[in-house]
């Protein structure tokens, strides 16, 4: 009797065991990339809950099996990790989502057309917001120019009742109207007022008469931004729900969100209470909302024990950008040689910031795009990491886009452990004019370093910092591999020693980026006991043709192992 009881105990525990190891979810039928470097596919996985139980062959899948098991079949098609959006603005995607989006606009004529049509949808005086226009990337120049720029003459001519505000792409300038000027007063007030309103690091664009043209560079973007109406609850929420959506819709499982204020953090706090997470964040404070910083640096990093929200970063900028001549160089730019750009921070801060960041175990991301301010960041970083021995070799700190680095300091990037996060999508956007800016012996020594930096021992992650560019996750890495624009040109690629091999480019997107996050451990690679999550392309990213990349589409997404996503 008591040798029965003790056998269908160990029979109950035994089936118990099996029990807990049947999946509810069989992922097999294609070709399925692990990003692990000894086994870099496998034929199936196996999911149970939000994590992967099993990947390796078809035939062991089968114990995984049982009669509730779901099974996705691939149909040839190809699975890999998760893709994690490497440095992104989450609001401003779904902002993005929402406004007049002119990326694609080929001219100031276009430009205008496509506000005139919002102008017509809009309520007299509603602000017309929008992104993303480029003037370098126009087929044709405006008649007159200031400083490289448009002027408002014409935009102000097809709006004349309602407030325009158009951000550059790169986000370091906007483009407004007179009707937009004419609310925030800047007409009236004399220019030495105003530049005591600017302090340092902004810029107003005036023709030579004094009048501002309608271009407002870096800081100077607030003096008309603060009074566009704050957005309600609703507002964000579906900001929120559209940010997320798109992020499905392009494969994206993870997002690395490039700084965010108190507000936007509380509504994520509540959106996460609400379970409406459908993607993953790790989250950068914003450096400017300094009280926000000091309380977490006081409170401690929040890491999620279920991966949605975490927050351990802050962001900080050092300068601006290389189209409006805001990146802060060593020397200066090629065509505009009466300036080097300018530093957006004092040093000083950054390095206090670093040291106090070190002490409560949160990473400092800092935007440098300029090889001054890489330079100047990289010495900041060692200055803290020296004096914060214990604390720095796991610090991982990261250079956001790191853009532009002096021959000197790529090999600084993996000998102090800083993480390069780049956006390779920026060189097919950017390489055509960038070399007009810092000419070619500085592009080919310096820009877009990606081959360097990884023989050096760095860990880049990738990624698009979208809205500055669209978030497609296959055009980035079609720039990777190739380091073309995005109409294949030039042949060969520019600076073709440089371009990432498919495996790295995959990485960065992957198991790299979950590096940059303090992840690599629960996500990033397909491995049991890590987070199922995935991303189904139509074709095998790794394999086809350079020219056949772009034609890539995301099938399906996967987070936590339940299909988020599926194309219809
Ligand atoms: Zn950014």
């Amino acid at each position: 009797m008591k040798y029965l009881c003790l056998i269908t105990c160990l029979g109950l525990l035994i089936s118990c065991t099996e029990k807990k190891q049947m999946a509810d979810l069989i992922i097999r039928g294609g070709k399925i990339y692990t990003s692990v470097e000894a086994s870099p596919t496998v034929e199936a996985v196996a999911v149970k809950g939000d994590k992967i139980l099993f990947a390796g062959n078809e035939q062991e899948v089968e114990k995984f099996k049982s009669a509730q098991t779901q099974i996705i079949d691939l149909q040839g098609k190809t699975m890999t990790p998760g893709f994690t959006e490497g440095h992104g603005h989450f609001f401003g995607l779904g902002y993005s989502e929402m406004s007049l989006d002119l990326a694609g606009t080929k001219n100031y004529e276009e430009l205008t057309a496509r506000v005139k049509e919002a102008v017509a949808k809009a309520k007299p005086g509603d602000w017309i917001v929008g992104r993303g226009w480029h003037q370098d990337r126009w087929d044709k120049k405006p008649k007159k120019l200031v400083k490289g720029f448009q002027t408002h003459e014409l935009l102000s001519s097809v709006s004349p009742d309602n407030p325009v505000f158009l951000s550059h792409a790169s986000g370091h300038a906007a483009f407004v109207n007179a009707k937009a000027m004419e609310i925030a007063g800047v007409n009236q007030l004399s220019k030495e007022q105003l530049q005591k309103d600017l302090g340092e690091g902004g810029e107003i664009i005036r023709d030579n008469l004094g009048n501002p043209t309608g271009i407002f560079v870096e800081h100077a973007q607030s003096l008309i931004a603060k009074h566009i109406p704050e957005d309600t609850e609703e507002t964000l929420a579906k900001v929120f729900d559209l940010a997320m959506a798109a992020c499905l819709r392009n494969g994206i499982t993870s997002f690395h969100d490039a700084g965010i204020d108190r507000d936007n953090l509380l509504l994520l706090k509540k959106r996460k209470t609400e379970g409406k997470f459908k993607i993953r964040l790790y989250e950068m404070l914003s450096g400017s909302d300094r009280a926000l910083v000091k309380e977490y640096f006081q409170k401690g990093i929040e890491v999620d024990s279920a991966h949605w929200l975490t927050v351990r970063a802050v962001k900080l900028y050092s300068d601006g950008a290389l189209g409006s001549r805001g990146a802060w160089l060593l020397q200066p730019y090629s065509d505009r040689h009466e300036t080097s750009g300018m530093p957006l921070m004092e040093m000083d801060s950054v390095l206090k910031i670093s040291n106090l960041a070190l002490a409560s175990g949160f990473q400092v991301c800092t935007h440098a795009i300029g090889d001054r301010a890489n330079r100047e960041i990289l010495d900041r970083y060692e200055i803290a990491f020296k004096k914060n021995p214990g604390h720095a070799a796991n610090a991982r700190f990261r250079i956001e886009h790191a853009q532009h680095i002096d021959p000197h300091d790529i090999p600084r990037f993996a000998k102090l452990g800083v993480i390069p996060a780049m956006q390779a999508i920026h060189l097919s956007s950017d390489r055509p004019w960038a070399i007009d800016r810092l000419g070619e012996k500085r592009i080919k020594e310096g820009a877009y370093m990606w081959q360097s930096l990884l023989k050096s021992g760095a860990h880049i992650v990738n990624g698009t910092d979208v809205p500055v560019e669209p978030i497609n996750p296959i055009a980035c890495f079609f720039a990777s591999v190739t380091r073309q624009t995005l109409k294949g040109q030039p042949v060969g690629g520019y600076e073709p020693e440089e371009k990432m091999t498919r495996a790295q480019a995959l990485k960065s997107y992957t198991l790299d980026a979950a590096y940059g996050a303090f992840e690599e451990n629960i996500k990033g690679s397909i491995e049991a006991g890590k987070l199922a999550d995935f991303t189904v392309f139509s074709q095998d990213l790794m394999t086809v043709p350079d020219e056949k990349i772009l034609l890539t589409e995301v099938l399906m997404t996967l987070v936590g192992g339940k299909v988020r996503y599926e194309k219809k």
